[in-house]
């Protein structure tokens, strides 16, 4: 089956004082039909930079080489009123703050009702109802009483329910999640992360589900994508990548995950080091440092990302050996 977004090649620089700042590097990932995909990595990673790109929202100033291709649409040379139709119509997105999606002065009806004014031919009072079916299913009690409420009267998870729900009601073909339960606690988290997956049933296109949280893709993602300093380390099914990674980081982010330690009192580990700067020049593997398999040829010669399996692809010198 053709992808629905395919990113090719894509690196993107944002302007710097002395040089640009380079932080997507060389990205190609394909998404298809119904896949849910995680793409995951620390602060820094560049995955909020791919989001971006992908809803055509990148800063002024920034560039981006390569292709990002959704449907018949290469969306690095639309318009900007293209893309604001296509973020209108095709493409949704959900906000880590709900506050970023919803207007703090009017009341959560008026603008679910007006959400739809671009996507349905529905009259006012079919939106009404259709927007208190939907808060229902994103297991909102007492609709119609939310529905005249302004955001600031509901819970921090409420709102995001609320953001997810006018999501979904323009039925995209593409929806980008960006950290949206990182400012939850634990119990409203799993809520959400269940609406996200009973949402998959909603949606006739693809979610990416980005998240700096390795435990959070394996409750929502079918295909995981892990980065580390803008680059791609590996990409595979949720499945055998969680069970099995073949990277050094991802088995390292893994290691650090608190849902898979089971003594509580033991220590959390982290990774040593830190991210490198964007600015920094790359010579060989970019997770040489803090990688604890690192040998002389990572040093010079970086990784390219080779098959490990099937639609699985690791950038690591180990998987090519
Ligand atoms: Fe570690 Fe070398 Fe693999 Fe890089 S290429 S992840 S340094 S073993």
């Amino acid at each position: 089956m053709d992808p629905i977004l395919s990113l090719k090649d894509v690196s993107i620089l944002y302007p710097g004082d002395q040089t640009d700042i380079r932080a997507v590097r060389n990205v190609s990932l394909d998404v298809a039909q119904g896949e849910t995909l995680g793409l995951v990595g620390e602060s820094g990673s560049g995955k909020s930079s791919l989001a971006a790109a992908m809803l055509g929202l990148l800063p002024a100033g920034a560039r981006i080489k390569g292709s990002v291709h959704f449907e018949d649409h290469e969306m690095t040379a639309l318009s900007e009123a293209d893309l604001r139709q296509l973020r209108g119509s095709a493409i949704a997105s959900i906000a880590q703050d709900p506050f970023t999606a919803l207007n703090p002065v009017l009341r959560i009806g008026s603008q679910m009702v007006a959400f739809q004014h671009w996507h349905t031919d529905l009259s006012k009072s079919e939106r009404w109802t259709r927007a208190c079916n939907m808060l229902e299913k994103v297991g909102l009690s007492d609709p119609e009483t939310r529905m005249r409420q302004f955001p600031h009267q509901l819970s921090g998870g409420s709102r995001q329910r609320v953001a997810i729900g006018a999501a979904l009601l323009a039925e995209p073909r593409l929806l980008i999640a960006d950290e949206p339960t990182t400012a939850l606690d634990a119990t409203t988290e799993a809520q959400i992360l269940a609406i996200m997956r009973d949402a998959k049933s909603e949606l006739t296109g693809a979610t990416i589900f980005i998240t700096h949280d390795i435990s959070v893709v394996s409750r929502v993602c079918d295909r995981v994508a892990v980065l580390y300093a803008g680059e791609l380390m590996e990409t595979g099914p949720v499945s055998e990548v969680l069970s099995n990674p073949q990277h050094p980081y991802t088995k390292a982010l893994l290691e650090c995950d608190p849902a898979r330690i089971d003594e509580p009192t033991r220590t959390l580990p982290t990774i040593p080091g830190t991210v490198p700067p964007p600015t920094a020049p790359r010579v060989g593997c970019t997770f040489a440092p803090r990688c604890p398999a690192a040998f002389d040829r990572c040093r010079t010669e970086r990784p390219a990302l080779a098959a490990c399996g099937e639609n699985w692809k690791s950038a690591c010198h180990l998987v090519t050996a």
